[in-house]
């Protein structure tokens, strides 16, 4: 079975790894400082990312950072990986969804705009399928009402809208490099702001809440061995042996997104022009990082084309179940038909192949079957 999404390794990698194991530090040593670094260079950020051990750590370690906390609401996307959603709810604030914008499936800024309250303390968007958010829109939504913009980049590191890399375009940026994504450490994440108050808190909470900056210490140590325990935190910490693997997947992400965009390119001209299709659209500004190709069928056979590829061979994937619908928000009051916008891509959408490694002979296979299945 042709996967729909897949991690590339090398021997650099391997060897990188392998380096980590005959060292001293395992975890929380230099590879992690350095991928941090890295993180940050590539997100064009100043201060170095806060490295944790996936990107729903990620997401849970951003609303933390952000102070989020009960009487919170946070407002986000019905079109993503749950944990957007519930990572903000473990901090005890109320989700409120927002419908999507028809052509990219991110999140609507005029949506944003009707859903806001004096309550919403953040928006959460997500680049779906690796196009960025409509990032000035929505920082302007949020900053306007008091609220802080958290992007959800766990599709799309390396993207970046007129220039402005992915990573500075909203205060907080989630990244991760779980295996399908576009980078990968076998599991891990990392999260990125221009705001250094809120990295301390979200370096604090992943970090168990040790305090042991001297500065902040509210009595005398009485021996080196002393720290202090400030607030509540978690363990989110990611190992160097995972670091390591990171930092060298970096130095091939120029040559990855280069293949993702060729592989997009080659699927949007074998589709084109059929009328039952819908092709994932790419606004002006945007250079995207595609973590996914989300082909949608409006014909109503999303599910016989879904088998179709299946039964000959293609891992096809659907991103994503509305997060509204699962019963968890069912029972908070959600009822479907709440985001017609979201819930008809969802309903249409298939995730064909994409990954680097991914030949031109399987793409243009997979092209052939789906235009096989529409009679194109
Ligand atoms: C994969 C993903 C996550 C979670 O990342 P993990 O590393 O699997 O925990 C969060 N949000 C989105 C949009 C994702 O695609």
């Amino acid at each position: 079975m042709l996967p729909y999404g897949r991690q590339s390794i090398d021997e650099s990698d391997i060897d990188a790894v392998a380096a980590v194991l005959r060292s001293d530090w395992l975890t929380t040593g230099p590879a992690l400082w350095a991928f941090e670094q890295d993180i940050a260079r590539i997100a064009g950020v100043a201060d170095p990312a806060v490295g944790v051990t996936s990107g729903t750590a990620a997401l849970h370690t951003a609303y933390a950072g952000l102070g989020v906390g009960p009487g919170d609401e946070v407002i986000t996307t019905p079109l993503t990986f749950f944990a957007t959603a519930t990572m903000a709810m473990w901090q005890g604030a109320r989700v409120v969804f927002a419908d999507v914008c028809e052509d990219t499936g991110n999140l609507d800024p005029v949506a944003v705009k009707d859903a806001m309250t004096s309550r919403t303390a953040v928006v959460a968007g997500v680049d779906f399928a690796g196009h960025p958010i409509d990032a000035a829109p929505l920082a302007d939504v949020a900053h306007s009402g008091g609220a802080l913009l958290l992007e959800d980049a766990a599709h799309s590191i390396a993207g970046s809208l007129d220039g402005i890399p992915v990573g500075s375009l909203a205060d907080v940026t989630t990244f991760s490099f779980f295996p399908t994504k576009n980078l990968t450490t076998a599991e891990g994440g990392a999260l990125v702001s221009t705001n250094a108050e809120i990295l301390e808190r979200a370096r604090h909470f992943k970090g168990i809440g040790y305090t042991r900056d001297e500065a902040k210490l509210l009595s005398e140590p009485d021996g080196p061995w002393y720290y202090e325990v400030h607030g509540l935190g978690v363990n989110y910490r990611l190992p160097d042996v995972l670091a390591a693997l990171g930092s060298n997947q970096l130095l091939r992400v120029a040559a990855f997104k280069a293949r993702r965009q060729e592989i997009h390119q080659r699927y949007n001209e074998g589709l084109a022009g059929i009328d039952v299709l819908r092709l994932p659209a790419t606004r002006a500004g945007a250079d995207p990082m595609w973590h996914l190709y989300p082909l949608r069928i409006v014909d109503g056979r999303r599910r016989e084309l879904f088998d179709h590829l299946r039964a000959n061979g293609i891992g096809v994937q659907v991103n994503y179940i509305p997060v509204h619908h699962q019963q968890i928000f069912a029972e908070l009051g959600w009822r479907r038909g709440q985001f017609p916008v979201a819930e008809t891509y969802s309903a249409q959408e298939i995730s064909l192949p994409m990954f680097p490694g991914l030949a031109d002979a399987d793409v243009d296979r997979v092209i052939d079957l789906v235009r096989e299945f529409v009679g194109a």
